[in-house]
Parts: C-alpha cells; structure tokens; sequence
C-alpha cells in the first residue's frame, strides 16, 4: 500500500473513531527521516499537517514542499541552541517543556510569536522531554504570560510501561489543570500511532501519527 492509501485508510478509521465529537481532531502526520518525495505524496493527497523531530531535517523537509497551506509542526524536544532557530521555521511548537526556552524565544531576534503546547512528562525519566508534576503550574503561568507563544494546549507521549488508557487520562487531568490557568488552552497533542484510539477517546484534539500512514521508518534520515 502506498502512504497515499494509508492516509486515506486512516482517515476513514479516524472519522469512524471521531463520530459523535463536536469537532475531529487534528490529524498531523509524522514524516521524520522519510524523503520530502513521501511529503509531496501525502501533501498531493490532501494532507496538510506534518510533524518532525529534529533540526535541520524539519527545516530542510519545509524547504522541500515549498507550499503556503502547509503547517509544520515540531514536535521534538528543544535544545536550547536550537530552539531560536527552529522558531523561525516551525509554525507549532509541540514540546515546551521549561521556561528557559521561552526565556530564548523572547529574546531571540526575528522570531514571530509561535502556537505552542506544553509538554508533560508522563514518567519519572527527565531524560524524556516534559516538565514534571511539580513544576506544571510555573510553567503554564510563566507561558501563558508571555508574547513568545501562544499557547494551545498540552502535549504529551503516552509511556510504554503504562496503559494508554491510563496515560490519556492524566494527559486529560494536566489540560484541566492548564485551563484553570487559561482557559481557552484546551488542546492536548497527544496519540500515536499505536494509542491514538485511546487518546481520541480522552479529548484529543492533535495526533502525531508516524508509521502507521508512512510505513516503517528508515533506519538512518
Ligand atoms: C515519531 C514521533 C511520533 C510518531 O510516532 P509513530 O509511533 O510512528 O506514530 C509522534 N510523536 C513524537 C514526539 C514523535 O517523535
């Protein structure tokens, strides 16, 4: 099957999956180490909305479909010597995680104010991406405050040691948490490929759907 043929499939399963919800969620799809011809395919057949982890590969993919409607969406961790750069490109920002990067982003020249998710950390691994429990509340004040971003909503990666269905259920305790800080920031980035019927089911508005419309990854970009 081609990745034009799996998109749609999945965009069937996701409309089955939606019925009944005010609004479907955003479908993004995840095209990190994949050629930019894999992008054209998916940008021909409809597809707006793409995701990557890493710079420069986000960049250079956005070079590549040189297309106005596109949305590019980062959704990898930010490094602090990157992030002023991928802000210049990516038009969401899907892993903000600590107030140092908006501190870098407010500093930063030439750099618009950018739709923003912030990420929780669902383990009790810091090396995964995420603020913890404790520092959730400091963060979303500080984010919410500040002309760098606007934030959308959280984000989060269900862990693998967790059900999914628990997982999607504290993402869900994090986005009510964040709306009592801001209100309209109610969009939670969240579903995969393996999860995502789970995650639509606790209030998804964003999936990050990788192999399951594109195939396989190869193994090095
Ligand atoms: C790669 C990636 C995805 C997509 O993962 P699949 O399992 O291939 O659907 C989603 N979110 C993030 C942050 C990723 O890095």
């Amino acid at each position: 099957m081609s990745a034009g043929e799996r998109l749609d499939q999945f965009r069937a399963e996701l409309r089955e999956a939606s019925a009944g919800l005010a609004t479907a969620p955003t479908l993004i799809v995840v095209t990190k180490f994949h050629p930019d011809e894999l992008v054209r395919e998916l940008f021909e057949a409809g597809q707006r909305d793409f995701g990557e982890n890493r710079h420069p590969e986000a960049r250079n993919k956005r070079s590549g479909l040189d297309e106005e409607d596109a949305v590019w969406h980062f959704v990898g961790q930010l490094q602090r010597n990157k992030v002023r750069q991928v802000a210049r490109y990516a038009d969401v920002l899907h892993a903000v995680d600590r107030q140092e990067i908006i501190e870098l982003l407010e500093t930063g020249e030439d750099i618009p104010t950018r739709d923003a998710f912030l990420q929780i950390n669902l383990t009790d691994d810091p090396g995964r991406g995420g603020i913890d429990d404790a520092g959730f509340e400091a963060l979303a004040e500080r984010a919410v405050e500040s002309s760098a971003v606007r934030v959308l909503g959280v984000m989060a990666v269900a862990p693998l040691d967790e059900s999914p269905e628990r997982a999607h259920e504290r993402v869900a305790g994090y986005s009510e948490r964040l709306q009592r800080v801001a209100p309209e920031a109610s969009a939670i980035s969240s579903g995969m490929s393996s999860d995502w019927r789970s995650a639509v089911q606790h209030g998804a508005t964003h999936l990050r759907i990788g192999t399951a419309i594109t195939g396989s990854r190869p193994v090095s970009p």
